[in-house]
C-alpha cells in the first residue's frame, strides 16, 4: 500500500470532463490517504506503468486556482517532483495545420521556453511589452516527449488510440467522449463571427462559405481509420496561458502570429514558474466566437491518452524520487 511519499507525479485535470478521462487512464486506482490539514484538494490516486500518480481537479478554472491546488498538494505529497497539466485548449492553426482532436504539448522553441503568459506585461510608451515567458518543462518530461515521438515514428502505429478504448463511449454517461466526426469540425475564417450565442454553427446560420476547407489543409500523411477518424496528431511548441478565454479570431491571430503560439489555455501560467510541469492540451476549439463544448469530451480523452502514454517513456527511477536529477 503506497504512502503519500510514494507519489512523485501530480496530474492536474482542471475540468470535470478532463478529470473523468484522466481517471480512466490509470492502470489501477489506490485508496485515499490522510491529507495535511491545510490541504483541501480532493485526490484520485493510482498508478500507470509502476509510476504512482496523484490526480487533482481544480475548484475553478484559471491560473490562480491551479497555483493554489499545486501548493496544497505539495503539503501532503511532499515527494511530488513533476506535474502534468492535462486538459483541453483552443488552437491557432496558422502555425499548424492543427485540428480539433489533435494534441499540443509545450516545448521550448529557439530562445523561448514553450509557454507564454500572454496577458501579462507592462504598458510602455506606445506599445505593450509582454513580460510573461514562463519556465520550460523539466528535462525529464521533455525527454519522455521526444522518446514517445521517436517510438511513434519508428513503429508507425498510433500509440494513443488504444488508450482511448479505456473510455467506454457506449456507456450513456461517457458518450460525450466519442469522436464527433470531421463534419463537426467548424473552423471559420477569423473575420467571421458566430451569429447566435448558445446555438451551434449549423443552426444559427454561420456562413458555410466562410468555413476553412480542412481537406485542403490536411497533409498527405493524414491517415483515416475505418471510421474515417484521422489519426491523433501531436504538435510540440509554444502554449499561451492567460487569465481570459480567447473568443475572438482576430485577437487570436494577432497573438499567435506574434509569438508563434500553437494553443491557448488558462492554467499553465499559474504553475510553470514554481513547479516543473508539462502542459498537454487536447484541442477542443479554435479560440474564436464559434467555440462550443462539442469537442470537449474527445479532446479531454486524447490529452489524457497522451499523458498515459508518456508514463511508458519516463525513467522509472527518476519519477520515483530515487534518482539524483532535480528534473529541471
Ligand atoms: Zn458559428
Amino acid at each position: 500500500m503506497p504512502t503519500s511519499d510514494d507519489y512523485t507525479v501530480a496530474w492536474i485535470a482542471p475540468l470535470e470532463v478532463e478529470l473523468t478521462a484522466s481517471i480512466r487512464m490509470l492502470d489501477v486506482g489506490h485508496k485515499k490517504l490522510p491529507q495535511s490539514p491545510v490541504d483541501h484538494n480532493v485526490y484520485h490516486l493510482g498508478s500507470i506503468n509502476n509510476h504512482n500518480i496523484v490526480i487533482a481537479s481544480l475548484p475553478t478554472t484559471g491560473n490562480s486556482s491551479a497555483a493554489m491546488v499545486i501548493t496544497q498538494l505539495r503539503n501532503t505529497y511532499k515527494q511530488v517532483r513533476y506535474g502534468l497539466l492535462v486538459g483541453i485548449g483552443g488552437v491557432h492553426i496558422s502555425n499548424g495545420p492543427i485540428h480539433l482532436g489533435d494534441v499540443v504539448v509545450n516545448e521550448p522553441v529557439d530562445d523561448h521556453s514553450g509557454t507564454i503568459h500572454y496577458d501579462h506585461g507592462k504598458a510602455l510608451e506606445g506599445y505593450f511589452q509582454r513580460t510573461g515567458y514562463l519556465h520550460s518543462p523539466p528535462n525529464t518530461l521533455l525527454n519522455a516527449v521526444r522518446a514517445l515521438s521517436t517510438e511513434q515514428a519508428i513503429c508507425g502505429d498510433n500509440l494513443l488510440s488504444p488508450h482511448l478504448e479505456r473510455i467506454d463511449t457506449k456507456s450513456i454517461s461517457l458518450r460525450h467522449y466519442q469522436y464527433p466526426g470531421v463534419d463537426q469540425d467548424y473552423h471559420f475564417n477569423s473575420n467571421c463571427s458566430h451569429l447566435e450565442k448558445g446555438k451551434p454553427c449549423d443552426k444559427c446560420g454561420c456562413d458555410p462559405r466562410q468555413k476553412v476547407d480542412r481537406s485542403a489543409q490536411d497533409s498527405e500523411d493524414e491517415i483515416y481509420d475505418d471510421n474515417q477518424k484521422p489519426r491523433i496528431k501531436v504538435h510540440r511548441g509554444t502554449i499561451a496561458a492567460g487569465e481570459k478565454v480567447i473568443r475572438n479570431g482576430q485577437e487570436r491571430d494577432h497573438l499567435a502570429n506574434q509569438y508563434n503560439i500553437l494553443c491557448f489555455e488558462m492554467e499553465a501560467a499559474g504553475v510553470m514558474n514554481d513547479f516543473p510541469c508539462l502542459a498537454i492540451r487536447g484541442i477542443s476549439d479554435y479560440a474564436d466566437s464559434h467555440k462550443d463544448d462539442r469537442w470537449q469530451g474527445y479532446a479531454s480523452a486524447v490529452a489524457a491518452a497522451y499523458a498515459r502514454e508518456l508514463f511508458f517513456h519516463m525513467p522509472i527511477d527518476d519519477t520515483k524520487g530515487q534518482g539524483n536529477s532535480t528534473g529541471t
